[in-house]
């Protein structure tokens, strides 16, 4: 019996965090085996908020970051197909087809998309970024994927995805699956400055791959609970974000049970708390680091994972849009005004 598709990725604006693997990237790698995966490099996406030639200029370097991230955590490259998105010009095609499927109102109720629009400073909304979620769609329906692994954020969009998959079904014929979302341990993993999402534009992340002296540093400046002043202050554990962590990452529950219950009493300081919580971290990264360090040494593999994979997933894409195409009739157009010309030419000869 053939697999079952997963298709997700990330843009190609820098080094993936903490957040990216707690929210997606830790299901990849955990479902990688039993599903048959796609991961994009949605570098189009990144266009809707940075579409300057400064900003293009950058993607490739980004995207290689970003896959050799993808293969420190486990992601194994013989089996995924990870592939760049404006490389494959079905993915373009299809968007447009979908944009017919979906009305302004809809759009403009995704939740996410203003929240983008804000943090790129933009004032007026791009016609491109309110169809982030459309292209989002095209994505997604393009494998013909059955499971999404995003983060929280993206919960609304592959819902839309998934209205969009149904309406062209019932429009023109079962084409398309109608993926199922699955959103990671943690949808929303905090900053370290206590700032509800962990961002690269709001400087508050911890990268994969940090190394150890930089993942301290970090651990130790975080956001804690700012009334306590002093060690023997009773602290509150609840929504702060070290002990969120903690909770997170350190697989030492006792130990953890024991910091909350000193720092409720008093009886513990800031620094015994960050320091466990570092090891926790550094502890989980070690491995990563490990793998990291063996995949840099093998110059241009990572080129090539994305090439092989992104022509993979051409195949695969001219095959979902001939099958689109087909049970929408609009290859027909073509294919009958093509054929009478021919038979015109023919017979003028
Ligand atoms: P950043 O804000 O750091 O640029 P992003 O949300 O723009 O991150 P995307 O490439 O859009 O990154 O998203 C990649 C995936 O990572 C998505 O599935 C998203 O939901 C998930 N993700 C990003 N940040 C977090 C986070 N702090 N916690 C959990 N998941 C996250
Ligand atoms: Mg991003």
């Amino acid at each position: 019996m053939e697999r079952k598709r997963i298709l997700t990725g990330d843009r190609p604006t820098g080094k993936l965090h903490l957040g990216h693997y707690l929210g997606s990237l830790q299901n990849r790698v955990r479902l990688q085996e039993e599903y048959e995966c796609f991961f994009i490099i949605a570098d189009l996406h990144t266009l809707t908020t940075k579409p300057g030639k400064e900003n293009i200029a950058q993607i490739a370097g980004n995207a290689r970051q970003m896959v050799l991230d993808y293969l420190s955590c486990g992601i194994d490259p013989e089996q995924a197909v990870i592939y760049l998105q404006s490389a494959v010009p079905e993915i373009y095609e299809m968007n447009l087809i979908f944009e017919m499927m979906v009305s302004v109102p809809r759009l403009q109720r995704v939740p996410s998309l203003k929240d983008m629009a804000k943090s790129a400073h933009l004032n007026e909304m791009p016609f491109g970024l309110l169809g982030y979620p459309v292209l989002q769609a095209a994505d997604i329906l393009m494998p013909r994927a059955n499971l999404v692994p995003v983060g929280k954020d993206n919960e609304s969009h592959v819902e839309l995805t998934r209205e969009i998959a149904r309406k062209f079904n019932y429009m023109y014929g079962d084409v398309f699956p109608i993926p199922d979302v699955l959103v990671g341990e943690v949808g929303s993993l905090v900053g370290t400055d206590g700032n509800a999402k962990m961002s690269k534009s709001l400087n508050n992340c911890i990268y994969i791959s940090d190394d150890a002296k930089t993942v301290k540093k970090k651990i130790f400046g975080m956001y804690t609970d700012p009334n306590r002043i002093s060690a023997d202050i009773p602290g509150t554990v609840e929504g702060n974000p070290v002990f969120i962590y903690h909770d997170v990452f350190n697989k030492n529950l006792a130990e953890v049970e024991d910091l909350k219950t000193r720092y409720r009493e008093g009886r513990v300081g800031d620094v015994e708390v960050k320091e466990k919580l570092y090891i926790a971290v550094n502890e989980m990264l070690e491995p990563i680091r490990e793998r990291r360090a063996l995949y840099e040494d093998k110059s241009g593999l990572v080129d090539e994972v994305i090439f092989d994979g992104t022509m993979k997933m051409r195949a695969e894409a001219r095959d979902t849009i001939r099958q689109m195409k087909k049970a929408m009739g609009l290859s027909g157009v073509w294919n009958s005004i093509s054929r009478k010309a021919e038979k015109v030419k023919k017979k003028r000869q």
